[in-house]
């Protein structure tokens, strides 16, 4: 066990390199190694959770909360996360609906912490944390204000929304997949299409998950999985013993982990500048 407290990256009880075993997941997620995926239809199939929130692009950056029960609803949702979806309202109307006691929730920084303050202090009748088992965070830099950067897409570079099927980022550059092509922006370029709430935000990796994801550029097709807790750190080691993941160390990553998490202090710091 690593102690690192009290830092940019939060609690950190593991850290590692993980990889899905699954053909039809890897061929999908290429990039990002899958493991996310894996471990969720691992605690699917093994009935740990009895379904996964999080969010399905649908046209554009527009994405919806959806469901997902099992792995190939979860392989429908695969792809990266430009824009913010409004979770909670959703995710409490599916729950009820569909009597789920035991959900993993996937999403971003900002809405980890949401999640995990009301299942770790709830204030509220209707708060629904005690049905959170797991909150899966993903490293995040930011969601585009989408109907700005859509325009900025369209005026300069003649991208229409519907023609995006993918946007990724590439160390400095931020690839957009449109039709048979790539257009790579860098990112300091479109960093003013971003949310004004992403200007000053500071975690990165989402500090309030029991589970971060995300990528590294040096580790390319492995996913970077922080645990922060005992019960994360047991639900990967068992992916791993019953075939679902390859996991490797990854504490020689942290490194670069913690370059992208103080980036994005220094611009939250530098943004809040301007706006005290
Ligand atoms: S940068 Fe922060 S506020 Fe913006 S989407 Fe990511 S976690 Fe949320």
């Amino acid at each position: 066990m690593m102690s690192v407290t009290d830092n940019l990256l939060g609690n950190v009880f593991g850290i590692y390199l993980a990889r899905a075993t699954d053909e039809e997941i890897l061929k999908r997620k290429v990039a990002s190694g899958g493991a996310v995926t894996a471990l969720l239809a691992y605690a699917l199939e093994k009935g740990i959770i009895d379904g996964v929130v999080t969010a399905k692009r649908t046209e554009g950056l527009e994405g919806q909360a959806v469901v997902a029960r099992t792995r190939e609803e979860l392989l429908e949702t695969a792809g990266n996360k430009w824009s913010i979806v409004p979770f909670a309202s959703r995710m409490k109307a599916k729950i009820e609906e569909e009597d789920l006691k035991n959900v993993a929730v996937v999403c971003l920084p900002c809405q980890a912490q949401f999640f995990g303050q009301m299942r770790d202090f709830p204030l509220l009748e209707s708060d629904f944390g005690e049905r959170i088992k797991y909150i899966v965070s993903l490293f995040c830099i930011g969601t585009f204000a989408f109907e700005a950067f859509l325009n900025y897409l369209r005026m300069k570079h003649g991208i229409m929304a519907q023609d995006i099927k993918d946007i990724a980022l590439k160390g400095d550059f931020l690839e957009i997949y449109h039709g048979d092509s790539v257009l790579s922006l860098p990112i300091k370029e479109v960093y003013s299409y971003l949310q004004a709430g992403c200007l000053v935000c500071t975690d990165y990796t989402g500090t309030w998950g029991d589970i971060s994801a995300g990528f590294v550029e040096s580790e390319k097709g492995w996913t970077v999985l922080i645990t922060r807790n005992l019960k994360a750190e047991e639900l990967v080691k068992s992916a791993e013993k019953d075939g679902y993941i390859e996991l490797r160390d990854g504490s020689h990553v942290i490194g670069d982990v913690l370059k992208a998490a103080r980036e994005k202090l220094a611009r939250a710091q530098k943004n809040m500048m301007y706006l005290l």
